[in-house]
């Protein structure tokens, strides 16, 4: 068996009688995690409730998803669900996203302690500072911002149609927040516009380093090398392809390489497992989202259980908030 790293089973520094406690060990883990699946299971039909989640969740929460996807697929599939009930495994602007788009409905996000560091970099009050400096300027808000802040919004994006939805507004000048590296990026393809850009970024990506991706090139020399839009320039430049997370998977699926360093959050290679088997991955150190890692099964249950946490938002805010993100997903990927 090989890791994600590329080391080998026989490179297992343990000794037998370690190995073998540590295989009853995870027997033990995976008979509890199969226990909890079930129960959570159960609870989503008895409460007629939907679990969305992200592609950078833990493995088994991914297994208990009924939806697997980018910011961008969760929302489209959050705003044409019939359940009475969404729970959202993924941080907490995502879960503000679902309520904002079904504000009738009951959106659950399992642990509040899930929340997205770069999203919490722009505040509603510096944004109408930003736009008074700026009078007329569109602003496009990544949908990695608050429901304050998408109410002070023209329309969100995601990175992947980011580029699309900003060539497509007829104005010169546009207002972008709050991730730097995506506006950098989204800039090289607008050479006719100019990005007013917000010095915010994701500390995950930014861990993504070119120097690793030097080292695992070396060591994998076959392997194409993918990353996230969200990543800095250099480390862009030195990969094969920047791509959405759901661009990623797709470019796997088709492609007839076999061989692949991902540059976005490490739990992707769960994804990538599923959709396209047979083929390698290697994650880069350092690519973990501590607080997409906060959900676990244990807090999804709790969650159906004690239908917590309500996310709960001021009507004004949502009534504002929902015209970028509906105008987001009118205008496709
Ligand atoms: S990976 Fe980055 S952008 Fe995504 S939730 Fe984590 S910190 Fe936020």
């Amino acid at each position: 068996m090989q890791t994600s790293r590329g080391q080998s089973c026989i490179d297992c520094p343990r000794s037998p009688s370690e190995r073998i406690i540590t295989h009853i060990s995870l027997m033990r883990l995976q008979r509890t995690v199969n226990a909890l699946q079930k129960r959570i299971l159960e609870l989503k039909k008895e409460k007629h409730a939907i679990i969305l989640g992200h592609n950078y969740q833990r493995k088994e929460v991914q297994e208990i998803s009924d939806f697997l996807g980018d910011s961008y697929g969760l929302s489209v599939q959050a705003s044409k669900t019939d359940a009475k009930v969404i729970v959202f495994c993924g941080v907490d602007f995502m879960a503000e996203s679902a309520k904002i788009l079904n504000p009738d409905k009951t959106v659950l996000h399992p642990n509040p302690k899930a929340k997205c560091p770069m999203a919490g970099m722009v505040d509603a009050k510096s944004l109408r500072e930003l736009k008074a400096e700026h009078p007329g300027a569109p602003v496009v808000s990544y949908v990695n911002t608050s429901a304050e802040v998408k109410a002070e919004t023209d329309i969100c994006c995601t990175s992947a149609n980011a580029v699309k939805i900003i060539q497509s507004l007829p104005d010169k000048k546009i207002i972008f927040v709050p991730d730097t590296n995506l506006g950098l990026y989204v800039q090289r393809f607008v050479k006719d516009k100019e990005l007013v850009l917000w010095p915010g970024y994701c500390p995950t990506h930014m861990n993504i380093v070119k120097e690793e991706l030097v080292k695992l090139k070396k060591l994998h020399p076959s392997a194409e090398i993918l990353v996230h839009p969200e990543c800095s320039p250099d480390v862009i430049d030195y990969a094969d392809h920047a791509f959405s997370t759901e661009g990623i998977i797709r470019h796997v699926v088709s492609s007839p390489k076999t061989e692949f360093i991902i540059g976005t959050e490490e739990n992707m290679i769960h994804r990538l497992r599923k959709e396209a088997p047979g083929k390698t991955y290697y994650a880069v150190p350092g690519a973990t989202c501590p607080n997409m890692r906060e959900i676990t099964l244990e807090d999804v249950r709790d969650s159906l259980e004690k239908l917590q946490y309500r996310i709960e938002l001021p009507k004004d805010i949502i009534k504002k908030a929902k015209i970028p993100l509906e105008r987001m997903i009118a205008a496709g990927r």
